[in-house]
């Protein structure tokens, strides 16, 4: 099952090419914001799973390409990063992470606006994307799939350079573009085999596995919940493969797609028109 915010940010499933709109299966959830939404989705998924079909054939929906998807998590109370979370040919680094504010997030067809700050260049880091699905502290690798709700694509966008540290390279408005939805968990029976690729208009720019990770999902559940409860609708980003990283310019179209998640679009905009070399520093 594929769970959306759309449109004004119904709640919604992907059902038959259809977006089928379970505003009536959250309890009125959707009059308490967005992340009570998100909440409820969760909370109420067996049941919406169960009944997805009747109301679509009530309601007959819209097809998918007629509505506008939204971020599927706009508020989680967390959105945690993995930082150098893959085998790419440096130190194989030991699961850490880093947290971004949640206005850095938007959705498909969205725009990223670079800050008018100076830096030595602009990434985009494709990145998978788990969305807990229950309260997750302190728990074990072994138990830590089964927090898991699902999965959606990630951008981690990043200003190389301004001042130091985490905040001031990750957290500017508009930095996590997310999406299109949530694909549930049962529907990717290995998230450690997924082909995540990166284009930049029509040229392909990366093209990995999560093969590549350098600590798996489990490990980084584990660890990210040993220094805080994550909850319902929290978001994990997994980190990025750096090898092929390159700069994001004014104008450009970033496609982020992950094997049975989903593909998802953002413009980037910058007032200065930068441009940087293909090469520059990708730390
Ligand atoms: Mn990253």
């Amino acid at each position: 099952m594929q769970y959306v915010l759309y449109d004004d940010f119904k709640p919604g499933v992907v059902f038959g090419g259809k977006v089928i709109d379970i505003t009536s299966l959250l309890g009125g959830a959707t009059e308490h914001g967005q992340r009570a939404t998100v909440e409820a989705m969760i909370r109420n998924a067996k049941d919406i799973a169960s009944k997805a079909g009747a109301l679509a054939e009530k309601s007959g929906g819209k097809p998918v390409e007629q509505v506008r998807l939204r971020q599927p998590v706009p508020d989680p109370r967390h959105l945690v990063c993995a930082a150098r979370n893959y085998k790419d040919g440096r130190e194989a680094p030991e699961a850490n992470f880093f947290l971004k504010g949640t206005a850095t997030i938007i959705g498909n067809g969205d725009t990223c606006i670079m800050p008018p700050v100076d830096v030595r260049v602009f990434h985009a880091e494709p990145e998978l994307a788990v969305v807990i699905g229950k309260e997750a502290y302190n728990v074990s690798e072994r138990d830590a799939m089964d927090y898991v709700f699902g999965y959606t694509c990630f951008l981690d966008v990043s200003a190389r350079g301004v001042a130091s540290g985490y905040y001031m390279h990750k957290s500017y408005a508009t930095f996590g573009p997310i999406g299109p939805g949530i694909v549930t968990a049962d529907e990717v029976p290995d998230p450690h085999k997924l082909r995540i690729r990166l284009w930049v208009g029509d040229a392909l720019r990366q093209d990995f596995s999560t093969s590549g990770m350098a600590n798996s999902i489990p490990k980084l559940i584990a660890v990210a919940s040993s220094v805080h409860p994550l909850m319902p609708g929290d978001v994990l980003a997994t980190g990025t493969h750096h090898t092929d990283l390159g700069p994001v310019v004014d104008g450009d179209k970033v496609t982020i797609e992950i094997e049975k998640v989903g593909r998802l679009s953002v413009n980037i905009r910058d007032d200065r028109k930068r441009k940087w070399p293909e090469d520059a520093k990708k730390e």
